[in-house]
């Protein structure tokens, strides 16, 4: 079946066909690793998951890359301001020099692994570090330069935009418009919407045949895609925050550099809010997948929960929204527990063939659907436990949430509960109805729900 994707280069939905059958290569921009990854950031990654197990599940073959900045992504995703990484080192109390911030960077790297890990998120086949990539930085740098797509000033080496017709785009960038807006701001740029290749830095800098410095954040994307997938790829993905700068960027580079397009597919997930506005550090409004497991939020109700959305709608964080889907997560799990110890033999055999439509899968990641059609599937009384459970199996190996895993809370049966128990099974025994679903009613004022399995009767906390 063809998996139907939206893409934003285009903004429609398209049939998704690989460039070489059975073979997808796909890029996913990674985090920048100054401190902790947040659970906005996280959402790239789960929906960067989700989108590899669709595709899996077709027997396509996907070599994921999610990349890692540990160096030149400066504070306001621009030119200006802070390197991250050099914020972070001030911020630790650390010193100044290249080790310690690769040690720095490391630490926030195994932590990034651990949350991808934590909800489930498969590891890619590669993870590479962009302060391992100079030396391409570099030749992709000297290619510009050498075709007159760059151009050199006081503090490093630019892309000229000017160079790159088709430019504004991919964002549907209003150039002049910018250009008018950023006149004061503008330095020795040639155009607003230039950006830097290369920032000389004689303190943190790299050898480079045009002076010490380090590379900008948008190259080290273009130089990694090239060296580990080549050009062009499948499918590139990150949050919308990227469309109209860093991803308008990489294409301008790529392309230009390589003369040849860049990338098939391009997907965005949307962002995570809270009290309306975009979760970031820099707004101090950001919460890890630490701080939902301290309230009691599972890392995979999380995951849950932004199943329940599109990837392209924005949703807004609340403790009742998690809260929320935390009981939702368990009651799925639960009754999928059941279901597995349910007693087969009264089912009637004229139902035991179904087959869900899987069509969800292929709507451009349609979770929100998936999540309902597992909940409709238990909810089919007629249709025999174990068909149902294959079907929910498939459709978890692509939602990745362990609903399989789940072993409910050891219930201590009380004098109390034993008694109860005894006489409903004597009242059934004596096919006296009335009398055991009064002592079930009895039971439910304890707390539970009885039901009656092939090992006979069994409780189910409510
Ligand atoms: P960064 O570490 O800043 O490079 O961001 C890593 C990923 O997280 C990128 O794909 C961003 O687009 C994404 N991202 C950042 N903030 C949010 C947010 N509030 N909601 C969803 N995604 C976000
Ligand atoms: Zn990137």
């Amino acid at each position: 079946m063809t998996v139907r994707l939206f893409d934003t280069s285009t903004r429609t939905l398209r049939d998704f066909v690989p460039l070489e059958p059975g073979k997808v290569l796909m890029y996913n921009c990674g985090p920048t690793v100054y401190n902790y990854a947040h659970i906005g950031n996280l959402r790239a990654y789960v929906f960067a998951d989700i989108l590899r197990r669709t595709l899996e599940a077709d027997g396509l073959q996907v070599k994921q890359v999610i990349n890692i900045t540990d160096i030149g992504h400066l504070v306001g995703d621009g030119d200006e301001g802070e390197d991250k990484m050099t914020a972070a080192l001030k911020r630790e109390g650390r010193p100044l020099t290249k080790e310690a911030m690769r040690e720095v960077g490391d630490f926030y790297t195994d932590a990034f692994v651990r949350d991808l890990d934590a909800l489930n998120i498969k590891r890619p086949a590669l993870m590479p570090k962009a302060s391992d990539h100079i030396a391409e930085d570099i030749v992709l740098i000297t290619t510009l330069l050498e075709s007159g797509a760059a151009y050199t000033t006081h503090d490093g080496i630019y892309f000229d935009t000017t160079t790159f017709p088709t430019y504004p785009d991919f964002a549907k960038l209003d150039i002049e418009g910018m250009q008018a807006g950023a006149r004061v701001a503008m330095g020795e740029k040639r155009s607003a919407t230039d950006f830097a290749l290369w920032k000389l830095n004689d303190v943190l800098g790299y050898d480079a045949p045009f002076g010490k410095g380090f590379p900008g954040w948008h190259i080290e994307c273009s130089a990694m895609i090239q060296k580990h997938l080549g050009h062009p790829i499948d499918i590139h993905t990150g949050g919308v925050d990227h469309i109209p700068v860093h991803h308008t960027n990489e294409i301008a580079q790529s392309e230009s550099a390589y003369g040849a397009p860049f990338v098939k597919t391009w997907m965005h997930s949307a962002h995570m809010t809270v009290d309306g506005e975009k979760m970031s550090k820099s707004l101090g409004n950001t919460y890890t997948l630490q701080d939902l497991t301290l309230q009691g939020i599972a890392p995979l109700a999380f995951r849950y929960w932004l199943l329940t959305a599109s990837y392209r709608t924005q949703v807004n964080f609340t403790w009742e929204a998690l809260g929320g889907a935390q009981t939702s997560y368990n009651r799925v799990r639960a009754r999928i527990y059941h279901l597995k110890h349910a007693d087969e033999s009264n089912t009637p055999s004229s139902l035991l063939q179904f087959n869900v439509e899987k069509k969800y899968l292929h709507d451009d990641i349609d979770t929100p659907s998936a999540i309902s059609t597992i909940n409709s599937i238990l909810s089919m009384e007629s249709v025999q436990p174990s068909l149902r459970l294959e079907q929910i199996k498939e459709i978890d190996e692509v939602l990745g949430l362990q609903l399989f895993d789940y072993v409910p809370e050891e219930i201590i049966i009380t004098p109390e509960l034993a008694l109860l128990l005894e006489a409903r099974k004597n009242a059934r025994s004596m096919k006296n109805y009335p009398e055991s679903d009064r002592i079930r009613d009895e039971i439910k004022k304890l707390g539970y729900e009885v039901k009656d399995a092939v090992d006979g009767q069994q409780l189910e906390n409510i």
